[in-house]
């Protein structure tokens, strides 16, 4: 109502001027009439922002969302049973996988998931596929079996016409190594995620966390999670060693880690937390979780966190960091404070349970969004032990905590 007195009364305003004009010059009135028109592509007001979740209200839960089995073709010996069993032993709570799904002819359905070894005990297993098309690459994860092949049929049509399929299928779709070869090369106003940290080789992703960082700044409210993108199971013995062994050791099921902080131990909820943020990515399923909170309303409690969007207050915000988990007794860790993209402030942490604080207003007008790298001594991964290496002094990342953002992104 407010916004359409004020139209109102600039039109008011405008028509008594356009008279006097036309008064004054003698024009004809199609030029009045045009004053009139309202402008269909003004933007609508998104409404108040949603409440922000309880924080004691989850659990963390780990996982890796990009795994390939012999189903992809490009795959060696890695069946299903191994990734799960793998998966099982290093602690994993959810996985997804990815098969190419242009090597079975969009079939998931009867090739990954009709496997009898899809299925496990402990290890929740999410439903998708990787979309492999001519522009690019994007996953699908889903808590139930979904109807893959429509997806497949119109990957070279316009994206008009694959979001329309992808909403009508209740999927999430996330852009996979969104920078260089296959890069995901449709619009990311449809994707709910973007895959910032592929594999444990963690400097290639230099371009993906742009890449982030601009699609975040143009406001989009997008999840950045990782991705091993291990397709290789080899080797099991010695005499099974081939060319692709250096990769099992160097980058396999963990080289990242994804964490979510979902509502329950349930594949939906696994989903839900990718889509809203509350996620975090670790270079290793044993290595430390970065935990990234606020206290909005400066009473000394924290009531936000990473993936949480709110309307600032012109206060200022109180941030906290912290490392949970295993960290290496004595390290020094360095947090990497980035404000819209940019670089913000470099703390140190320390510590038994390194954490640090600091404190920004965040504008009263427009978007602003914080999120956290960290780098340090990395924490063994035994099992996969060349990926330590890979990744260098790569710790983890922390999702953005919002200020402002269209919710409906
Ligand atoms: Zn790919
Ligand atoms: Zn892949």
């Amino acid at each position: 109502m407010f916004r359409f007195s004020i139209r109102s009364s600039q039109t008011l305003a405008l028509s008594r001027g356009l008279l006097l004009l036309l008064a004054l010059t003698g024009a004809g009135g199609t030029v009045f009439g045009q004053a009139e028109h309202a402008n269909p592509w003004a933007p609508t007001d998104p409404g108040p922002l949603p409440p922000i979740q309880s924080l004691s209200d989850g659990i963390w839960l780990k996982g890796d969302l990009h795994l390939h089995s012999r189903h992809s073709h490009d795959s060696s010996n890695n069946s299903e049973a191994k990734i799960i069993d793998f998966s099982k032993s290093v602690g994993m709570d959810f996985i997804c996988i990815t098969d190419h799904d242009n090597h079975v002819q969009g079939d998931v359905a009867h090739n990954t998931w009709i496997d009898p070894e899809f299925k496990s005990d402990s290890v929740l297993l999410l439903y998708g596929a990787e979309w492999t098309t001519t522009r690019g690459h994007g996953n699908i994860f889903s808590a139930r079996p979904y109807d893959h092949q429509r997806l497949y049929d119109v990957r070279d049509q316009r994206d008009i016409v694959i979001g329309a399929v992808k909403k009508e299928l209740g999927v999430h779709l996330s852009a996979n190594h969104p920078s260089g070869k296959d890069h995901f090369g449709f619009s990311y106003d449809m994707v709910d995620s973007i895959e910032v940290w592929n594999s444990a080789v963690w400097p290639k992703n230099a371009n993906a966390i742009m890449i982030w960082d601009d699609m975040l700044s143009s406001g989009r409210k997008l999840t950045g999670r990782g991705g091993s993108d291990s397709h290789h199971g080899t080797p099991d013995s010695p005499e099974l060693a081939t060319k692709n062994s250096y990769q099992r050791e160097a980058n396999y099921v963990g080289t990242p880690t994804t964490w979510v902080f979902a509502k329950a131990r349930t594949l939906q909820a696994v989903v839900d937390a990718l889509t809203n943020g509350r996620v975090a990515v670790s270079a290793n399923p044993y290595g430390p979780r970065v935990e990234f909170y606020a206290d909005l309303d400066g009473d000394g409690r924290m009531d936000m966190m990473m993936g949480d969007n709110a309307k600032p207050t012109g206060k200022p915000v109180t941030f906290r960091v912290q490392l949970a988990g295993k960290t290496i007794p004595g390290g020094d860790y360095t947090v990497s404070v980035v404000k819209n993209g940019d670089p913000f402030k470099t703390l140190k942490a320390e510590g038994a349970t390194p954490a640090v604080e600091f404190t920004d207003t965040p504008a009263s007008i427009g978007r602003t969004y914080y999120r956290v790298e960290v780098t340090g001594p990395q924490t063994a991964y035994p099992e996969v032990p060349k990926s330590m290496a890979l990744s260098g002094n790569m710790i983890g990342l922390s999702n953005p905590i919002y200020f402002n953002f269209d919710p409906n992104f």
